[in-house]
């Protein structure tokens, strides 16, 4: 019987404030393109949206908004399903 907890030892945390939670990315130069249809009455509806991004791609800590190193991101990246 072991009462051993599995531990995860790939949860990012932020080596700034210990944050774990809450994180955010901010992509430079993006070209968003948002495909619409008109509709009979002329109003329009959303039918897809792209995004492609040309520069950067930056993450950061939601608590105390430093930016996280690049193998931060690979990670995050990685991470993200
Ligand atoms: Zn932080």
């Amino acid at each position: 019987m072991s009462s051993r907890e599995p531990t995860i030892s790939n949860r990012l945390t932020c080596p700034f404030c210990g944050n774990d939670g809450n994180f955010f990315q901010i992509a430079e130069d993006a070209i968003i393109t948002t495909y619409f249809r008109q509709n009979a009455d002329g109003s329009f509806t959303q039918e897809e949206n792209e995004s492609q991004v040309l520069g950067d791609i930056k993450l950061f800590c939601g608590s105390c908004e430093e930016e996280l190193p690049p193998e931060f991101l690979e990670r995050f990246t990685e991470m993200v399903f």
